[in-house]
């Protein structure tokens, strides 16, 4: 009789049927958890990597994008799911990371939005010097220039500002249950932009970094770059499995070793006299595997403005993005 009972438990739990997860939009980058790739190409503003984080509850997106393509993507991935969209995280200010906050907002408007509180400064700042100097570059456009249409764009986007601020911001890290689903936040004050966010999702084991790891190279633009260098110390510490940048292709921990060497590589060798082009080459060689083949020409002209302009710059201009890390 035992004998009985025990093959129809059995049977209960093999024969029930199983529903198969739906698939993830995007390329996987583990279970439940999947990359929309921003583009990043020369001559065009570059949007940055989504990550899309499936909890029981609906849909964790870490970052909006840029252009309204990109955020499409987004809205499509969750409207085909089935699941509402219930937390957007922006791992920084910059434009390529938050401009999709307001399409996404409009189309939910019940999503909490989390983020650095960052965005506020930059937009009496910052991006308020970056909207003068696009009014003005617009005010000398010919009629009809194409150039000029791309810039009206972002200029609109600067001026949707209050709309891209969080309903949640955060100026510190810790543990979070979202939509159903744990996850750790890290925050970082004085690296790349004055309040970069990092999340790892314990159960994937993975890292979404945001800018504080890109490819082909980094971005210093507003970057206190000793500070970022502390920073992924403490990246490293993170017990992630795959790390997935701002921009660029996600990688393992032997991937982000290379990355920090490189640049701590970098910062020396602009540290030393020398030709710039030495620098640039020797990170291409020291980050080699990490930057696609296509990206080549990109990551020169990167780092052909970043060395002269910012990281051989007067120790002032350096010092600039700084003053919060302390
Ligand atoms: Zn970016």
């Amino acid at each position: 009789m035992r004998g009985l009972l025990a093959i129809a438990l059995s049977c209960l739990a093999a024969c029930a049927p199983v529903r198969a997860p739906a698939p993830l939009p995007g390329e996987p980058v583990a279970a439940d958890v999947a990359l929309l790739r921003g583009r990043f190409v020369p001559g065009a503003q570059p949007d940055g990597n989504t990550v899309l984080l499936r909890a029981p509850a609906g849909w964790i997106v870490v970052d909006s994008g840029r252009h309204p393509e990109h955020t499409a993507r987004i809205l499509e991935s969750v409207r085909a799911s089935g699941l509402p969209l219930r937390v957007v995280l922006n791992t920084h200010w910059h434009m390529d990371h938050v401009a999709g906050n307001a399409m996404l907002r409009a189309a939910h408007p019940r999503a909490q939005v989390w983020a650095s509180p960052e965005l506020g400064r930059a937009l009496d700042g910052f991006l308020a010097d970056y909207a003068r100097q696009l009014d003005a570059m617009l005010a000398g456009a010919a009629p009809g220039d194409a150039q000029a249409q791309a810039l009206r764009a972002e200029r609109a986007r600067i001026a949707a500002g209050p709309r891209l601020l969080p309903t949640h911001p955060l100026t510190a890290g810790g543990a979070h249950a979202w939509a159903g689903r744990r996850i750790v936040l890290g925050v970082e004050t004085g690296a790349v932009s004055g309040g970069d966010v990092w999340l790892f999702d314990p159960a994937s084991g993975v890292l979404v970094a945001g800018d504080l790891v890109t490819l082909p190279a980094p971005l210093f633009d507003t970057a206190c770059a000793e500070g970022w260098r502390a920073a992924l110390a403490r990246l490293e510490a993170v017990p992630f499995t795959t790390l997935v940048p701002g921009h660029g292709a996600p990688m393992d921990r032997a991937g982000f070793a290379r990355y920090w060497r490189a640049f701590d590589r970098l910062l020396e060798c602009a540290a030393r006299d020398g030709a710039a082009a030495g620098c640039r080459e020797a990170w291409l060689r020291d980050a080699d595997g990490l930057i696609a083949a296509g990206d080549l020409a990109l990551a020169r002209s990167l780092l052909d403005h970043y060395l002269p302009h910012v990281l051989r710059a007067p120790s002032e201009r350096r010092a600039r993005h700084c003053r919060s890390a302390g």
